[in-house]
This record gives C-alpha cells, sequence and structure tokens, in this order.
C-alpha cells in the first residue's frame, strides 16, 4: 500500500513534524489516541487489511485515478501539465480514500459507532458512505450555520442513513462542530472511533491519513513511469485545506528534492482583506485540533474566523507536515483569491472539458503565478468535481 519512510519529513516517535504536530488532548481521550497510536501501522501492514483496502478503492472507489496529460492547459503553458484525477472518484473527490482507510481500521480496533465533523459536509458525506458501506451507525457534527448554507450536503448524508447533529455554540461553524464531535468522543470512548477528515488532528491522525491517502503519489509513480518513462515530476501541485490531499499527492516525493512541492492556499477576498484563509501568511504558530501547527488567531489566541469561497480550503489552520514543509522551505506556497480561482474554473472548463471543484481550480490559478520552466513536468492535483459548486459557478458565470 505504501513504504513506510522516515525522514525529515516524516513524523518523528514522539508525532511530531520538526516542532509541529504532538497530540494535544484532553486525559480522558488518551486512552482511545493511545490505542491507535499503538495499533496503526500494525493493522495497516496486515496482508488482511491491505487486501481490502486495496479491493475497495478498485471496485468501489473507482482507483486507479486516471493521470490526464491535458493537452490544451499544457499547450498554454508551456509545459507538460498532467492532472491526477481524483474528481473521479466515487463521491467525487480525495476524501473518499481516507474514511475507506479510517472504517477498515475502526472495525479492526473493535468500534463500532463512527462520529465525524464537517464544515461544508463534503467529509460528512464521504463518512456516512463508508458507513452504509459497512453498516456501522454514523454521527455527523455539523455547525448549525453549516447546516442551513450546505442542504445538499446534509440531504445526501441524512440519505445514507446518518445522524446529522448541529452545533449550537460559537460561530456555529467548523470548530464548534469539532468541539462537539470530540466531547461526544469522551463520552463514547468505548465504542466510538472518531474519523478526522484531513490531515490534522492529534498525532497519529496527520500521519494515518497521509497514508492513506498516499495512494495518490503512488499512482501518480507508476503512471507517470508508464507514460514517460520517468517516475518523477518536476513538480507536484495541490490545493491545502487541512492538507490531506496534498499530503497524499506529496508523500512518495517528499525525500526526492529534485521534485518541487507546492501548495495553494485560499486568499479569499485578498490576503489581508480580513476575508481570507491563508494560513501560511496570517498563521502563527499555536494548537488547534489537537496539534501544534500554524494558525488564524487572534493576539490572545481566539480562532479567527476563515473565509473561502471555497467551503473546502475555508480553514484556520493547515496540518503539522505542511506547517513544517512550508516552514522548513521544503514546499512554496501560492496564496490564490476566489476570483482567481473563478477564472480556473472557466479556464479548465472550456480548455479540457472538465469542471473542477472550486478547491481545486485554486491549484490550477497557482499555475498562472509561477514561472514555468519550458517543458517541465508538472502534476497537479485535481482533487474533486465542480458538481457540488454549480450554485457558485451560476451566480458569478451568468451575469
Ligand atoms: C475537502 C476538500 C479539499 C480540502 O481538504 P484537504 O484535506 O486540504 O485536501 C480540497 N478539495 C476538495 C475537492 C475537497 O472536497
Amino acid at each position: 500500500m505504501n513504504t513506510p519512510t522516515s525522514g525529515q519529513y516524516h513524523v518523528d516517535e514522539n508525532g511530531f513534524y520538526g516542532e509541529f504536530g504532538g497530540a494535544f488532548i484532553p486525559e480522558m481521550l488518551h486512552a482511545n489516541v493511545d490505542q491507535i497510536r499503538r495499533q496503526y501501522l500494525e493493522i495497516m501492514r496486515e496482508p488482511d487489511f491491505i487486501s481490502q483496502f486495496e479491493s475497495l478503492l478498485r471496485d468501489y472507489v473507482g482507483r486507479p485515478s486516471p493521470l490526464y496529460l491535458a493537452t490544451r492547459l499544457s499547450e498554454h503553458y508551456g509545459a507538460d501539465i498532467y492532472l491526477k484525477r481524483e474528481d473521479l472518484n466515487h463521491t467525487g473527490a480525495h476524501k473518499i480514500n481516507n474514511t475507506i482507510g479510517q472504517i477498515l481500521l475502526a472495525r479492526r480496533l473493535g468500534k463500532t459507532r463512527i462520529i465525524a465533523e464537517t464544515g461544508a459536509g463534503q467529509h460528512g458525506v464521504a463518512t456516512a458512505t463508508v458507513c452504509a458501506l459497512m453498516s456501522m451507525e454514523c454521527v455527523v457534527y455539523m455547525g448549525s450555520v453549516d447546516i442551513a448554507r450546505q442542504a445538499p450536503n446534509v440531504a445526501r448524508m441524512k440519505l445514507l442513513g446518518a445522524t446529522v447533529v448541529a452545533a449550537e455554540s460559537g460561530s456555529k461553524t467548523l470548530k464548534d462542530a469539532t468541539n462537539e464531535a470530540i466531547r461526544d468522543w469522551i463520552n463514547n470512548a468505548d465504542n466510538t472511533h472518531y474519523i478526522i477528515g484531513s490531515a490534522i488532528g492529534p498525532h497519529p491522525y496527520p500521519d494515518m491519513v497521509t497514508r492513506f491517502q498516499s495512494v495518490i503519489s503512488s499512482e501518480i509513480q507508476s503512471q507517470l513511469l508508464a507514460k514517460t518513462g520517468k517516475k518523477d515530476p518536476d513538480m507536484v501541485l495541490a490545493c491545502v485545506g487541512g492538507g490531506s490531499n496534498a499530503a497524499g499527492a506529496f508523500y512518495h516525493f517528499l525525500d526526492t528534492p529534485s521534485v518541487s512541492l507546492v501548495l495553494a492556499e485560499a486568499a479569499g477576498k485578498g490576503v489581508h482583506s480580513g476575508h481570507s484563509a491563508a494560513t501560511s501568511i496570517l498563521g502563527t504558530k499555536g494548537i488547534i485540533h489537537g496539534c501544534r501547527t500554524l494558525l488564524m488567531q487572534t493576539k490572545d489566541g481566539q480562532i479567527t474566523e476563515p473565509y473561502s469561497i471555497s467551503a473546502g480550503l475555508d480553514y484556520p489552520g493547515i496540518g503539522p507536515l505542511h506547517a513544517h514543509l512550508i516552514t522548513s522551505g521544503r514546499a512554496k506556497v501560492y496564496p490564490v483569491t476566489d476570483d482567481e480561482a473563478l477564472e480556473a474554473v472557466k479556464q479548465l472548463s472550456s480548455y479540457e472539458g472538465i469542471i473542477p471543484a472550486l478547491e481545486s481550480a485554486h491549484a490550477l490559478a497557482a499555475l498562472a503565478k509561477m514561472e514555468i520552466k519550458h517543458g517541465s513536468v508538472i502534476v497537479v492535483c485535481l482533487s474533486g468535481r465542480g458538481d457540488k459548486d454549480l450554485a457558485t459557478y451560476l451566480e458569478h458565470f451568468t451575469t
């Protein structure tokens, strides 16, 4: 499934990437998180686990996802631009890779009940999907403001059999849903597994999620080898919310310095507009979701409400692996505004006949901001499809 690696960009035995990561959790959760920490690598190496994970990825998710040479986009930029088509996965994005892996793990840990938090509802849908598949009870926490503005995903979760619980505290959005999920986990620690939806959370979640998503970079290598005779591109580019699609797309290239790793984060209405989610620039060190990382916060440590037109990037933190990749200089970040992302949606739709998710469009928009070496090989992780964003596209493109 993936080669366990060690090196300066991999998690250390204490759960840190450089100075980021760790497990900052209430005492009541130590036993649960510790059980996962002690067992996740062992479980992920069991032949039986690997064969179940791989067959579900193949027959249920539809993997391997294609690696497509986008010819008109390549012509436009004077480089070979390949799109890793996570948008073609069942449920329309990369998130299902992680939820499949975690539900298989939960069963091996003897858990019978699944909880999750969700902002836009995409992780909630991916979780409800695998719970239906595995016939497990599913409770999804979601801020009541998000429930109101993400009605289609709420309907999907309910149809899939999940219970959606409204978080009514604070700003009634993602961080409040996360707090409620953690409270539930404390109260139901014996039978419940908490499926975190990105490369964030207390150790070992960031590493575990990254390993489940690393199927992306593993496929990129074998597909590039078959197409070009070389397994390594010059650059891998991905959008970053919490960081799971980027971590998965980077994983097998982390220790290969000839491969540039590039992130696109959401600048919203402009990095310094007060309506942004550009964590790498606006963030400072602190603790969010159980780990030490970069997050947007006030001087006294209150989390700043983020903003992006794209719900999946509308997150005030960034996974600890990415905080380390950025501060160490291994990865470069481009902030991309709402308007630039919308332009990239139009461009990909008309050039290639592919309507991308708004999140993925941030990665595509970063191409226009960088100097591209003529003839270089670039892989863009197309994390999701645009169907879920059609209402936004209608609003912006018909006037
Ligand atoms: C959720 C989501 C993202 C952001 O999450 P990461 O964990 O940073 O990958 C990006 N793209 C799509 C399509 C999403 O649904």
